[in-house]
């Protein structure tokens, strides 16, 4: 049976950094394309539908936002399983149950949108003669590399991360050996997930389309590349769609401890420290960061967890030493010496408001796409602190391309950065008088507001994607009247 618009089941992998954009994504197609979405989230441990950082979100048009069921992958994985090849087995687990859902539809669907971690799912849609989208929540370089990752042959891999030359991608900026992904990091070279990718690589090149949550002023060159049949366009048999930049809107009414205090303080005056939804620092380098941040003498909000390599039962705010309550694996005396200057927030800060408020003049992040589109929209220069997956090459183009950014010289996972380049990155970022990289991010600001809007391109780009999902339900309405 079909309905009268077209209807889109998205599929978003574990992790906030993929849910909040396929939910961004979902609720512009529901407002400004006249889809019906579904929504279906694989979780990790259904225990984090109750904790603060899954807020199913409330939107104008309602969304189905369906749960699947937890899957059980222990007897599949071990200690030594990377974070990414543990994503593609639960994605691959969870298959059963979305297909089980989609036949159980009572209106034929007519798109599967999946992310990166989703492409076998693709499969399923053909099954069910559906459209098949792919959402890359990262960067158009991201996906050049990842479409022309097939094609790396032994010798460009052997050059790339064992001489640590950089990796050409046809069309696009090269990626230094510095910025390059963690999988050729690892110098054995792990098959296992060079195979992986490699298969996402080619199922993503094979889908009917690919969004991307960027934008088309933003990275000309790469989406050049992309449609150019002398360059990526020749393996691509997608069309590409830059979307973007799909960021989560702020909260009206957003009162708490964090955004009072912010009220109080002068115009771009504090900077914003946090490293996504993921992101822990070593004690050595937490304590740097905290000395840094004190020595830069600027006012900051630091979002803090406990270091990955300290005191396993080191609990924020449980555990402490100091008289002030400066917890352990901070510096002794830290919450007196920054009083009124700075606020530390355990775990979890309500990032989009924050980063949209008028005393936020810059921020300190590990590179996180969706971070790094918050802090592009909201007009903020950043300290880009890379940690793991793209965020390297998040970093390198926000430093060197777009020149929004400042990076410290090493590789922060590469060894300690101390707390002198610390506080020199905080207040190259934050001098308001002469400031280049505010001037340009505040441009891109512009851009990225503008795009969005009716008649900008990524809007015009949706209405692409909208138009190929109508005439796809009139194909299918056509044939079930036919049968
Ligand atoms: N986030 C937040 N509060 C925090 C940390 C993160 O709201 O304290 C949100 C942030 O606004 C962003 C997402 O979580 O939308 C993190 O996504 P990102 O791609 O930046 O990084 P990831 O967590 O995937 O590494």
């Amino acid at each position: 049976m079909q309905n009268t618009n077209p209807h889109a089941v998205l599929l978003a992998s574990p992790g906030m950094g993929h849910f909040i954009p396929v939910v961004e994504l979902g609720k512009r197609l529901a407002t400004h394309h006249g889809f019906d979405v579904t929504i279906f989230v694989v979780v990790a441990d259904a225990s984090i539908t109750e904790s603060p950082l899954f807020k199913p979100p409330r939107t104008p048009n309602p969304l189905n936002l369906v749960l699947l069921p937890p899957v059980d992958i222990s007897a599949l994985v071990d200690s030594t399983s990377s974070v990414a090849s543990q994503l593609v087995i639960m994605m691959r687990e969870a298959l059963p149950s979305l297909r089980a859902d989609i036949s159980a539809m009572k209106y034929h669907p007519t798109a599967l949108i999946v992310d990166l971690f989703g492409t076998e799912a693709l499969a399923i849609a053909e099954e069910f003669d559906m459209l098949k989208y792919v959402f890359i929540t990262s960067t158009a370089w991201f996906l050049a590399v990842t479409v022309h990752f097939p094609y790396i042959d032994e010798e460009a891999e052997h050059n790339h991360r064992v001489m640590k030359r950089p990796l050409d991608i046809p069309g696009c900026r090269s990626i230094r050996f510095e910025d390059t992904l963690d999988l050729f990091l690892d110098q054995t070279g792990d098959r296992n997930l060079f195979s992986g990718f490699t298969r996402v690589g080619m199922e993503i090149s094979n889908a009917d389309g690919i969004l991307v949550n960027t934008w088309q002023d933003l990275e000309p060159l790469t989406l050049r590349a992309l449609e150019n049949e002398k360059f990526l366009g020749r393996v691509v048999k997608a069309s590409v769609y830059p979307v973007g930049p799909l960021v989560r809107p702020t909260r009206q009414s957003s009162k708490s401890e964090v955004m009072d205090w912010l009220d109080m303080q002068p115009m771009e005056s504090v900077i914003y420290v946090s490293f996504g939804s993921g992101g822990t620092l070593s004690a050595k380098q937490t304590s740097e960061l905290a000395w840094g941040l004190e020595l830069s003498q600027h006012r900051f909000i630091w979002v803090v967890r406990p270091p990955v390599d300290g005191d396993a039962s080191a609990n924020f705010f449980n555990v402490t030493n100091s008289h002030d309550g400066t917890p352990s694996f901070l510096p002794d005396g830290f919450f007196t010496r920054i009083r009124n200057r700075g606020m530390v927030v355990p775990m979890w800060a309500p990032q989009t408001e924050i980063l949209a408020h008028k005393s936020i003049g810059g921020f300190f992040s590990h590179c996180g796409w969706n971070s790094t589109l918050e802090s592009m929209v909201n007009g903020v220069p950043m300290v880009a602190w890379p940690l793991y997956a793209e965020q390297q090459m998040n970093a390198a183009m926000l430093t060197e391309e777009l020149e929004v950014a400042v990076q410290p010289k090493i590789r922060p996972n590469a060894g300690v950065i101390e707390r002198e380049e610390i506080a020199e990155m905080v207040r190259r970022v934050m001098e308001l008088k002469g400031n280049e990289m505010r001037d340009k991010v505040k441009e891109l600001q512009r851009s990225a507001n503008h795009v969005l809007m009716q008649g900008g391109s990524s809007y015009n780009s949706l209405s692409r994607v909208s138009k190929e999902c109508e005439l796809k339900l009139h194909r299918l309405s056509a044939m079930a009247l036919g049968a």
